[in-house]
């Protein structure tokens, strides 16, 4: 029988079966290869292999040992330009004063359209932020003979939540399960575990401490399997479900833009600007969109690479709502992100790279992500007005043809 380690044949898709030799298999290097002269080594034997030259791609600034636990087979580094954006004010309750904003892209055009967004916030009132959940969660499946026996699990759960909370202790010293809640269909029970995470994004913390909870259930309600993953909690997928129960933190940014800034700064109207936001939000009902932005996943996507988070979290943190309202002084525009996923400690968090550009906002390590998530919101707002600006004053194009192209020469 064939293994995934070493497969015998792949089958291309002219179904021509190609054998795969010894040598075609990455080579498996002792203590799983991190110090400098092993990933030098499989450096060297993908550039033998592919023909490809690797040179820039083995110029890592820092030491190669701090990569495990963050990627395997490693070769090198992706370097990825960084650019920072901002200011913004936060006017929070975990952020107060004046941040700037590490952001990587190769996108051209963004971090100047971040910048101008944050700037006219910041030069019109500021930007109001709050957390208002703070709660990671995974959702196992459990399978039962009849949907009688699927019904008594939820109030079992109740009964036993003490015992539940011992066997997720025994895992984490950070995860704190905070709430049950199950979603029965037929004879299978989803079960839900909330847990607040500290500063760390907390997926690798709060499935094995889940699993340690599973465990405990299989072993004393009779009857019961299970799969870890049930698909419902909307880790790295895009979810109605995520716009109403929320996913690690849900944060609120939101700020009046003055009649002034609006003309002289973002060169358009209050009335412009709402036009604008109702004819895109008719336009993502007719795409079946999940909640309503204007780029958020742009902005989120560079904050993710620039501070090591994980950069396929953009999928459940994009789930958001933008909404600019007329407002007697100017615009008032806000941003909800519920499902953010941001984290100061664990993760990529702690390389060299992120860790200092976790500095720049004075968000590295314990006691920050708080902080960490209000900035975020308040930058992603700025990407949304300065987006919206740019349709409404036919701005856009030209734009991205002053700062964004690279056309192959
Ligand atoms: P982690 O790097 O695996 O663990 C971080 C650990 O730091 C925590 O478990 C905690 O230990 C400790 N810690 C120290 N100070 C802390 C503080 N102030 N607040 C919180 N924790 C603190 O990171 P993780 O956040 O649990 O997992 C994030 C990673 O999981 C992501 O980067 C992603 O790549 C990966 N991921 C995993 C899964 C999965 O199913 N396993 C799914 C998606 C993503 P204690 O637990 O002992 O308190």
């Amino acid at each position: 029988m064939e293994t995934l380690e070493t497969p015998a044949a792949v089958v291309t898709d002219k179904t021509e079966a190609i054998e795969i030799g010894p040598d075609d298999l990455l080579p498996r290097l002792k203590d799983n290869g991190y110090d400098v002269e092993r990933v030098g080594r499989r450096r060297a034997w993908v550039e033998r292999k592919t023909g490809a030259e690797l040179t820039n791609v083995g110029s890592a600034s820092w030491d190669s040992e701090l990569m495990r636990g963050n990627i395997e087979n490693p070769i090198g580094v992706a370097q990825v330009p960084m650019g920072v954006a901002g200011p913004v004010l936060v006017l929070g309750q975990n952020a107060r004063g004046l941040f700037y904003v590490p952001m990587a892209t190769t996108e051209g055009a963004l971090i100047r359209s971040y910048e101008r967004g944050m700037v006219a916030l910041t030069k019109s009132s500021g930007v109001q932020t709050a957390l208002l959940a703070d709660e990671n969660q995974t959702a196992p499946a459990f399978f039962f003979d009849d949907t009688t026996q699927a019904s008594a699990l939820a109030p079992w759960l109740d009964e036993h939540i003490t015992e539940i909370r011992e066997a997720v202790a025994t895992t984490t010293r950070h995860g704190k399960l905070v709430n049950i809640k199950c979603y029965q269909t037929g004879r299978q029970v989803i079960v839900n575990f909330g847990f607040r995470t500290g500063d760390a994004q907390g997926m690798n913390m709060i499935v094995r401490a889940t699993d340690a909870a599973c465990h405990w259930i299989k072993d004393n309600y009779p009857g019961t399997r299970y799969f870890l993953f049930s698909g419902l909690c909307g880790e790295k997928r895009a979810s109605g479900f995520l716009m109403t129960r929320g996913k690690g933190k849900r944060v609120t940014a939101g700020g009046l833009l003055t009649n002034e800034v609006l003309r002289l700064y973002l060169h358009t109207t209050a009335d412009q600007m709402f036009r604008v936001w109702q004819s895109t939000v008719v336009g993502n009902i007719q795409a079946g969109a999940i909640g309503y932005t204007g780029h958020a996943a742009n902005g989120l996507a560079a904050i993710f690479i620039a501070t090591g988070q994980d950069v396929a979290n953009v999928v459940n943190s994009s789930c958001a709502v933008t909404v600019f309202e007329p407002h007697p002084a100017g615009l008032y525009v806000s941003v909800t992100l519920p499902a953010l996923s941001v984290a100061t400690v664990g993760g990529g968090t702690a390389l060299p790279t992120p860790r200092e550009a976790l500095r720049i906002m004075d968000c590295v390590g314990t006691g920050k992500a708080s902080k960490m998530a209000e900035i975020v919101a308040a930058t992603i707002l700025g990407g949304e007005v300065s987006m919206g600006a740019a349709i409404a004053s036919g701005e856009f194009v030209g734009a991205h043809e002053r700062y964004g192209r690279n056309r192959p020469t």
